[in-house]
């Protein structure tokens, strides 16, 4: 799935907005059968890359640059629109320090690297629990696919 552009860039997959059928709603109330929930309850397998009271983070199984990870809110949220309204100040904080922390410790601070939050149908959203992406390890490419 990781594609390389002539100069080296890794590529994101295309808009999301082409493929209708896999995004989620924002506004649904949270699915507690979604994937990531599962793996919260120990029911899928993970990579496991952090953990802490709050959060839990993982390799991407469909990884889209050389460093992908996801790192989510151990609660039930179904976006950053959703935790940024219900969730604790502790959570919330320790969703931060976790992203910044497995960048720290993933060495990709000095190269740079990529957050990604989607929220919703526009934002290509696929599985309805708040992640936030973690991108590295290569040259990126531009922010956005242009249309
Ligand atoms: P979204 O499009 O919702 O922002 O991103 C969802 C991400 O979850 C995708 O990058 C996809 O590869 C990843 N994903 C979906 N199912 C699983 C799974 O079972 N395990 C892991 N580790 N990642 C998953």
């Amino acid at each position: 799935m990781l594609r390389a552009a002539p100069s080296g860039a890794f590529f994101m997959r295309g808009p999301a907005l082409t493929e209708p059928d896999m995004v989620i709603d924002a506004t649904r109330p949270y699915d507690e059968n979604n994937v990531f929930a599962r793996i919260l309850r120990g029911e899928l397998p993970c990579r496991k890359v952090h953990e802490d009271e709050h959060v839990l983070a993982f390799h991407d199984i469909n990884p889209m640059a050389p460093v992908h990870i996801l790192v989510i809110p151990k609660g039930a949220y179904v976006s950053w629109d959703d935790f940024s309204e219900r969730g604790s100040e502790a959570e919330i904080a320790a969703l931060v320090r976790a992203v910044g922390k497995i960048a720290r410790d993933q060495g990709l601070v000095a190269p740079g690297y990529r957050l990604l939050a989607n929220v919703g149908l526009a934002g290509g959203q696929e599985v309805p629990h708040l992640h936030v992406h973690i991108f590295g390890g290569g040259p990126l490419g531009p922010m956005l696919a242009r249309r």
